[in-house]
């Protein structure tokens, strides 16, 4: 290609900011967002017309695909802003080659790489002021595509829509977690779709996790689909479990959700010495461990909350309490984490991506 993406990627520019109306210190997740998105329209079997444009409604058909059949992905990273006023992504790589992994799974084509990266830094760039410094604050970041083709025929989409949308947050308390082992409900299966972020899974999960809710549980973990005999990920988070000073997690499948937040701490793990076992993890060991006092600790890993302990679980409606640990596996690697990610401390894996 002789033009790069930026030549090409068409910006209009809010005239006034909305940022003065929004209280940084009081922000529910995900539901502000600043001033402009990317917008990218796949037709006659291109990628097209890519545009920064004031945030605002769609008009879309209801007749297109994705409001029938659910042909739609997406992804969830972080800009933060360190103390100098730079901005940074944090492996932007791993999101965009899942975005693209996910779009396979789902019959949708491919995003281009120059567009991805361009879109991704000219709106952070464009929105730089709506990334706050300070610990704790950052500016999610949501791509997605939906499927745009108007027709009610059960079949792939010709057409699609690319968009990033991006919304300010701050530290995300999670509050005590109580979780539920899942022997009934499963959010995926064998052959499925759990190893993709599509729009589904998520839609899928919030019946038995309202039932857990109704029971006095903010999550479930999910077990496997066959015979829920093995732990594999928490809500819609991977799950870690800390065995005396040894971590296990469930291995990488088409069942699981191949997280950036779970490979990052798997790779700080190892940096610190500790034992990680990447396993099929029985639930019959995690409650023998529970029942013995080797369990230490259990936490869910993703972008949104960073890292997620858990302090009790219930199975067969049997409740096992952990110990609080303050210096515990989950705020150690929390603390790794965001001090690479807030350029607080030196990233000796090349997790950073400087956007200005
Ligand atoms: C997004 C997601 C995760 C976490 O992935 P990160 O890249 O760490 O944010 C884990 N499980 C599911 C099901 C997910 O959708």
């Amino acid at each position: 290609m002789n033009t790069s993406a930026a030549e090409k990627i068409d910006i209009q520019k809010v005239e006034s900011s909305r940022i003065g109306q929004v209280d940084f210190n009081n922000l529910t997740f995900g539901s502000a967002f600043s001033d402009h998105m990317f917008e990218c329209d796949y037709k006659d079997g291109v990628w097209q017309n890519p545009k920064i444009k004031p945030y605002g409604p769609l008009t879309i058909s209801p007749g297109a695909k994705v409001f029938h059949y659910g042909q739609a992905v997406f992804e969830g990273m972080k800009a933060f802003k360190d103390e100098a006023g730079k901005v940074w992504l944090f492996r932007p790589e791993q999101n965009f080659l899942r975005i693209n992994k996910s779009s396979v799974r789902m019959a949708i084509p491919e995003f281009p790489r120059d567009i991805f990266f361009e879109a991704l830094t000219t709106l952070v760039k464009i929105d730089k002021d709506w990334v706050k410094p300070g610990q704790g604050n950052s500016l999610y970041i949501r791509p997605f595509v939906i499927a745009t083709q108007v027709g009610v025929s059960a079949s792939p989409s010709t057409e699609y829509k690319f968009m990033i949308l991006m919304s300010p947050a701050q530290a995300y308390y999670t509050g005590d977690i109580k979780v539920i082992i899942a022997d009934h409900y499963s959010r995926s299966a064998n052959g499925g779709v759990g190893a993709a972020k599509a729009a589904g899974n998520y839609g899928a999960q919030f019946f038995p996790t309202n039932l857990a809710r109704e029971k006095g549980f903010q999550q479930v973990i999910w077990t496997d689909a066959s015979n829920h005999q093995y732990l594999e990920e928490a809500g819609t988070m991977n799950v870690f479990f800390r065995v005396n000073d040894t971590l296990l997690t469930a291995p990488i499948s088409d069942r699981i959700l191949d997280g950036v937040t779970r490979k990052s701490v798997i790779a700080l793990a190892k940096q610190d010495n500790i034992t990680v076992e990447e396993r099929p993890v029985l639930v019959s060991e995690i409650v023998e461990a529970a029942k013995n006092g080797s369990l230490k600790e259990i936490f869910g890993a993703g972008t949104a909350a960073v890292i997620s302990p858990v302090n009790a679980f219930s199975y067969q409606d049997i409740i096992y309490e952990l110990e609080k640990q303050e210096d515990g596996f989950a705020s150690r690697f929390k603390k790794e984490l965001t001090d690479i990610q807030y350029n607080l401390s030196e990233d000796p894996f090349g997790w950073r991506y400087e956007v200005l």
